[in-house]
Formats: C-alpha cells, structure tokens, sequence
C-alpha cells in the first residue's frame, strides 16, 4: 500500500468530515515522522500541540508497555496508584486543590462548565456561560455553543445559556455581567483562533472581575498548558490563578486524556453523583501522562522551551525584515503564529512538498507547535525552509 491508495480507502469509509491530506504516517521518533513510503517529514505541529515530548518518546512508550501488562482499566469505583500520582502531580504544577479525568480536551471543558454551573446554583445564580469570540473550546454541543459560529451552523438548536463575547475587550464583558452569569471562559492564548494571546491587562480585570462578582473563572489551557509555553501553565506568564483549569492535549503526549482542575471553593459544591466517567483518568492513559509530565522535569523543558521560543522569534523575525509577506509574529513558547498578509494554506502545502509538516489556521496564520523537545538543527532546517517558500511565493 502507498500514500495514494491508502489516502482513497480512506476516504471511501471514514465520514468525510476531515479533508484529509494524502499522506500516510506509520512511524514517528522526537520531531521526524515517515510515511509508508518511507518519506521522512520533519513535525512541527505534534498531532496539534499534543506530543509535547516528542513522538514515542522512550519513557512514555515505556509507561504505556508496562502498565498495558499490569493493568489497564478498572472503572473510577476503585482506586489506582497511577490515578493518585498524576492527581498530586497536577496538583502541584497547578496550584489548584482538585482534580478530574476525562478523555479528551472537548469532555474536559464540558466537565468545567458542569461544576462551574453547580456552584453558580447553589449561590443562587444564574447558569450563563460567557466565552470568547473567535474562541475554541471543543466540538461536542456544550463546547460549539461558547465557540465560534461556523462550528454552530446546521447544528442547531443550540443549548442555551451562552453568550459570547469580543476577546482582549473589557468593557463587552463588564456590560454582560449580571447575577444571571454562571462563568466566564477564555483561552490565555487563543488556539485554533490563531495564537492570539489575551493582554495581561485585561486578563487581570477579568480575573478582578470575576471575584467581585462572585463568577466562576475557567482558563482553557487545553492547547496552552502541559510546558508549552514554557511554564507549566500560560497562566504562569500572567500570575493569574483561575477557578478552573482544563487541561488536555500535551497531558498524555499522545495518550487521549483529558482533566480539569479546580479550586477548593468549586469543589466544594460537588457531591457524590453529580459528574462521572466510565474511562476517565484509568491506569493506562494516566501512567502515559505521569510519564510524560517527568520528562519535561527531567529534560529540563520549561528553560529550554522558553530559550527555543527566543531563538525562533528571532529567526522570524530576521525573515519578517526580509519578506512584507509576513505582518506579524505571536504567542508564547513553542505555540507561535506567523501571520500572513494572505491565507496561510498555500505556505502550508508548499512546506509540506519539501517534508515540513506546519498548520495554517485563522485563515491567515502559519501555526508552530513543535514538540518541546524539538533541536536547534532541526528548528534551523525548518527556518531555511520558510525562507525559500517564503521567496518562493513572492516572486510569484
Ligand atoms: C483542542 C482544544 C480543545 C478540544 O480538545 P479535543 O481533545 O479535541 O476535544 C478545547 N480547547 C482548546 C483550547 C483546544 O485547543
């Protein structure tokens, strides 16, 4: 089987939801995947922000190996070692007092909005979930309800009780609050949005906002937890503590899992039977995720993401100086936009023809979510390649 065949079989079965590309990846080590046909690629999008240490990293396949020949699943009636040790792990790199598992990013935000609206209830407040314009916090109905419109369309009815509003504005919220709002969710960093992150300003009022009024805060931190911007948490570039924390895609490097965390003023208005998961948090995907938390520990990655993002930036930013075609360079960490002055797809395609593998989102923003563990090598093979496409399509 080839690219090409597998790529139509594909297609001749599975939903046709993704406009897939037609390459076939079989094999992955650090920041270099290879297709079947044996082509080598380097990864500068980590399955969407989520091999955070690479792809089979050895600790992690590890983790998966041993704990898959001792015990996989056991249902959330009992107690597992793994379960305990990535609680206190993520309590600690959070600084938030409770913890719960799911299974994906989307399953982690709806579990957020579900406490969030359990504690609103019971000081007698409304159920209204404010979220962000241009936001993304998932693709279940809960979570295309706070995002954006072209996820909505054909879906409807909507559940109601959301409201959106302008990011990085202060005042579209200040006009929304009222004893009707249950919380406010937002993403220090917008993702899928185009890596735009909130200014430190605003985030501070919100925060300052919410505790006046008694309104859940819950950060997003999905795409931008789990080291990739170099803290733990983006949170951490702002010293802002929310209410709420979800987490997701870098937490199992590959594994599906998902969590939330809270603090203890959430948590105590939760009882026994009002949330659960039959998967969530089970042995096999919460010791790939203490795994994987341990590399980035003992590898150092929180100083070495942050001193690659320094060297990145500049290497953009030289190629900024360069080319018009690039009006602005954002994010933090390793989860860098470079906006473009037209869509990004075609600066996409034509990386990929020359084995890079990048993602254009927003239309108009080269997105770069490399594994944390990424070298300098490669990071400069991928900047001489942006520099010929980039003189590539301006001569066109
Ligand atoms: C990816 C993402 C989600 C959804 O995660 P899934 O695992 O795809 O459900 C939610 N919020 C943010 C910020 C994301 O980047």
């Amino acid at each position: 089987m080839n690219n090409q065949e597998l790529y139509l079989k594909d297609k001749a079965q599975y939903l046709p939801t993704f406009n897939r590309i037609p390459i076939t990846f079989v094999k992955g080590q650090g920041s270099k995947l290879w297709d079947i046909e044996g082509k080598e690629y380097l990864d500068l999008l980590a399955g969407i922000a989520v091999t955070n240490v690479g792809h089979c990293h050895p600790k992690v396949v590890k983790a998966i190996q041993s704990q898959a020949a001792e015990l996989m699943h056991i249902s959330n009636f009992f107690v597992s070692p793994p379960q305990v040790a990535l609680s206190e792990l993520l309590v600690n790199i959070s600084g938030l007092s409770r913890v719960f598992f799911a299974n994906s990013g989307a399953e982690a935000v709806e579990g957020a909005i579900k406490v969030a609206r359990r504690y609103a209830h019971s000081k007698g407040r409304g159920g209204k979930i404010i979220s962000m314009e241009n936001s993304f916090h998932g693709r279940t109905l809960a979570t295309i309800a706070t995002g954006q419109a072209k996820y909505q369309e054909g879906f409807g009815p909507m559940p109601t009780g959301f409201a959106q509003v302008p990011f990085n504005n202060l005042e579209a919220i200040q006009n929304q609050i009222s004893d009707d709002v249950a919380a406010i969710i937002v993403e220090p960093i917008q993702g899928e949005g185009g890596i735009r992150p909130a200014d430190a300003a605003y985030l501070k009022e919100v925060h300052a906002l919410c505790q006046a009024n008694d309104i859940v805060l819950i950060f997003d931190e999905i795409q931008s937890g789990i080291a990739r911007t170099g803290h733990w948490f983006a949170k951490d570039h702002y010293g802002i503590q929310p209410d709420i924390l979800t987490s997701a895609k870098g937490l199992g490097n590959g594994m599906p899992i998902g969590a939330f965390l809270c603090n203890e003023k959430i948590a105590s208005a939760i009882k026994f039977g009002d949330h659960g998961t039959t998967f969530g948090g089970n042995p096999l995907a919460t010791s790939a995720a203490i795994a994987a938390l341990e590399v980035i520990v003992e590898e150092g990655l929180l100083k070495e993401t942050r001193e690659k993002s320094a060297w990145l930036i500049d290497q953009l930013k030289v190629l900024q100086v360069k080319y018009p075609q690039i009006k602005e360079i954002r994010g933090l960490g390793l989860m860098l936009g470079v906006v473009l002055d037209t869509p990004a797809l075609p600066y996409m395609q034509a990386l990929l023809q020359k084995g890079i593998i990048a993602n254009a989102t927003a239309e108009n923003v080269l997105r770069l979510v490399p594994a944390l563990t990424i070298s300098y090598e490669e990071l400069q093979k991928f900047i001489h390649t942006l520099d010929d496409v980039l003189h590539a399509m301006n001569s066109k």
